[in-house]
C-alpha cells in the first residue's frame, strides 16, 4: 500500500486559516503525501456572497502558493453542475488505485454525512478524517454514534492498512474562523486581517469582493 493522500472539499468562499491550518496539520500528523483541496461548484444564483467561481479558485491558489503539501484540483469547480462527492472520490480512486484516500471534513459535515448521496460508496473508497469545530457535539446524534461504532479508528497506522472505510477524529484545537464570518466582516467594513493569508486579503480588496451592495 502506498502513502495516503488527503482530499479536502469545500466551498472556500473565501479560503481562511481555519481551512489551511487544519489541512496542513492533518497532512503532517497523518504523514499524508499531500492534501488536494477541491473547491466545489456552486450554482451561480445560489452562491452566498455571489462571486464568480474563478475568484474562489484564484484565492485558493494564492493561499497555497508557497506550501508544497497543499494542492488544488479544479475538477468540481469547472464542472457545469454540482458534482457528487462520490463521483469526485471515484475519480481520485481511479487515478490513485494503490493509495489510501483520506477525505477531510469538519464535524459539521460528519453530523449529516449519512444524508450525502451514495455515502456508503464514499466510505468504501476513502477514510474520513474529521476535525473538531466549535459548537458541534455528536454525543446526542444516534446516526453519527452508529457510524463511529462501526468505522472509527484511533490508530493512524490503520489508515495506511486499507484504501478506505475508517473514520479518524483529529483532536486538534480548532480555529474558530468561518467563511461566513469573513463575508459578514467585509460587508460590515471590518478588517479580516489575520483570518486569511495577506495575499488573499489583498485579492479581496483589489476585486472588491463581498462588499455590501
Ligand atoms: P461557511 O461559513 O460559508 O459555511 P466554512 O468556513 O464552513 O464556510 P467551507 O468551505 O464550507 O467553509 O468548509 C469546507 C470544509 O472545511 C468543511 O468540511 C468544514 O467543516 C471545514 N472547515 C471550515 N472551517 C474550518 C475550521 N475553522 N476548522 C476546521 N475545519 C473547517
Amino acid at each position: 500500500m502506498k502513502t495516503p493522500i488527503g482530499l479536502f472539499g469545500g466551498t472556500f468562499n473565501p479560503v481562511h486559516h481555519g481551512h489551511l491550518r487544519s489541512a496542513l496539520d492533518i497532512c503532517q500528523t497523518l504523514s499524508l503525501r499531500h492534501v488536494t483541496m477541491i473547491p466545489n461548484f456552486v450554482s451561480p444564483h445560489k452562491q452566498d456572497g455571489k462571486i464568480p467561481a474563478e475568484h474562489r479558485l484564484a484565492m485558493l491558489k494564492l493561499a497555497t502558493q508557497d506550501c508544497q503539501q497543499l494542492e488544488i484540483s479544479d475538477i468540481e469547480i469547472n464542472s457545469p453542475r454540482i458534482s457528487y462527492t462520490a463521483d469526485t472520490i471515484n475519480h481520485f480512486r481511479d487515478n490513485y488505485p494503490e493509495h489510501p484516500l483520506c477525505f477531510l471534513m469538519g464535524m459539521d459535515s460528519l453530523v449529516n454525512f449519512t444524508t450525502w448521496h451514495r455515502w456508503q460508496e464514499i466510505l468504501k473508497h476513502c477514510h474520513l478524517i474529521v476535525s473538531q469545530r466549535p459548537g458541534y457535539n455528536i454525543e446526542n446524534n444516534d446516526d453519527v454514534r452508529k457510524l463511529l461504532e462501526q468505522h472509527e479508528t484511533k490508530s493512524i497506522e490503520d489508515l495506511s492498512d486499507s484504501l478506505g472505510g475508517r473514520i479518524y477524529i483529529h483532536h486538534a484545537f480548532p480555529l474558530a474562523i468561518s467563511s461566513s464570518q469573513m463575508r459578514q466582516a467585509i460587508s460590515d467594513n471590518h478588517p479580516i486581517t489575520f483570518l486569511t493569508p495577506p495575499a488573499v486579503e489583498a485579492y479581496i480588496t483589489k476585486h472588491q469582493l463581498y462588499l455590501a451592495n
